[in-house]
């Protein structure tokens, strides 16, 4: 008789396990399968250790990192006698990217995931990207190095995870344009003046969507969108002027992509992020995920508006950004971070971060183009220190 043959574990290493997309992930592969279908190589965290410790035991992970250093011990003594291998810090984060691995799900916050992430790339492992900065930063440098690594790329950012599944291979001359969906956030329909005033706890509370705090603040001024802008040329090779944004406020239809002969093709579906990570982690199946269906005959109608600009100065911003090249990507995310960390921190208003990131945008406007990642991390300070000092100046 011959023995039934037991097909491979398919391995995932989760750069950012511990946070809303890193759970989601475990949360869908749990759902098809868990320990039975999936291997763990790595998993990695930052300061919520007893999560990370429980999704090591839980997952059988090889390796568990934090990214504080100063938590090695706390998470080296929790996992003691599990045979799980503990490490802390740029160096370990880098490590467990360069573990042997099918898939890696990139789903740090911030440029911190660039390093950790391009190891995985260099080592020839599928990407499931959902942190943007590898692309807004470093887009030419990411795709190279994919082109290189010879992984495929898989957009786990809703939008262009909906692009990507609509976006026939064979067809690619025949775009003619890329349509990003956006909710418009809690403040779609506040004037200036009512926009000024709002508080860091109204903008983290998106209307659709459930997210980390930083990408919800984005999704409030938009800056989100015009991230995602970038993301997309980088993704899908297309110029500055092919992108468009259309307001959906009830966020069904994840993005559009518009071809030379007049059709759009959509995909539509709940605002649940494991739609996205599930299709990136089945590509090329579609498997059966844990995601509400859609009931037409209840939602009843789709609404769609264009974009304030004026109230929504990001948008025009990344398209200054794209048409400038080089490193205006990172100038870009650096600002807006360094921004967004005043507006939390309520020394600056709601509005006063577009102009934040205009100014910085332009004092740094030299054509500098990014050799390497170091080019990219140092224009990412550098954005923020002239950030800093423009908010000083403007104090
Ligand atoms: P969260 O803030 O929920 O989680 C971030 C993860 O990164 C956590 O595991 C966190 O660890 C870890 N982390 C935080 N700081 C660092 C650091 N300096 N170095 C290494 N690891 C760190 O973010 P989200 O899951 O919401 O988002 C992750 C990425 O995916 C972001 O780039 C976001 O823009 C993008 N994205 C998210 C979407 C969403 O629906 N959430 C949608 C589309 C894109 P710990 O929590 O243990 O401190
Ligand atoms: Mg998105």
């Amino acid at each position: 008789m011959i023995n039934p043959v037991r097909p491979a574990k398919r391995r995932i290493s989760i750069l950012g396990s511990t946070g809303s997309i890193g759970r989601n992930t475990l949360d869908v592969m749990s759902h098809l399968g868990d320990r039975e279908a999936f291997e763990v190589p790595a998993i990695t965290g930052k300061d919520n250790i007893d999560l990370l410790v429980r999704q090591a035991r839980q997952t059988g992970a090889g390796f568990a990192v934090t990214a504080d250093p100063e938590r090695y011990n706390d998470l080296k003594s929790a996992l003691a006698g599990t045979g799980i291998e503990a490490g802390a810090g740029p160096a370990a984060l880098i490590e467990a990217g360069l573990r042997d691995t099918d898939l890696l799900l990139a789903g740090i916050v911030g440029i911190a995931g660039l390093a950790p992430t391009l190891a995985a790339v260099a080592g020839g492992a599928d990407i499931a990207l959902a942190n943007k900065e590898c692309l807004v930063s470093a887009g030419d440098l990411f795709t190279s190095a994919m082109a290189k690594g010879g992984g495929k790329l898989l957009p786990v950012d809703s939008e262009h995870n909906a692009i990507f599944q609509v976006l026939e291979e064979n067809q690619r001359q025949a775009v003619e344009r890329i349509i990003l969906t956006a909710s418009g956030g809690p403040f779609r329909d506040h004037t200036r003046e009512q926009m000024a005033a709002v508080t860091p706890e109204l903008a983290a509370a998106h209307p659709n969507w459930s997210m980390g705090v930083k990408i919800s603040i984005d999704s409030a001024s938009m800056f989100n969108k015009a991230l995602e802008m970038i993301e997309a040329r980088h993704l899908f090779d297309v110029r500055p002027d092919q992108i468009e944004v259309i307001i959906h406020p009830q966020s069904i239809i994840h993005s559009m992509v518009g071809y030379c002969d007049g059709s759009v093709l959509a995909q539509l579906g709940v605002p649940d992020m494991r739609h996205a990570i599930g299709y990136a982690i089945s590509h090329p199946r579609r498997r059966n995920l844990p995601v509400e269906r859609l009931d037409f005959a209840k939602l009843a109608r789709l609404d769609f508006t264009a974009p304030d600009e004026i109230r929504f100065p990001s948008l025009a911003l990344a398209r200054t950004a794209m048409q400038r090249g080089g490193l205006q990507g990172a100038i870009l995310n650096g600002a807006k971070e360094a921004a967004l960390e005043a507006f939390i921190a309520g020394q600056i208003g709601f509005l006063d971060m577009a102009d934040i990131v205009a100014a910085t945008m332009d004092r740094l406007d030299d054509g500098r183009a990014a050799h390497s990642i170091e080019d990219v991390y140092a224009a990412d300070r550098e954005a923020r220190a002239v950030a800093v000092a423009v908010m000083r100046e403007s104090a």
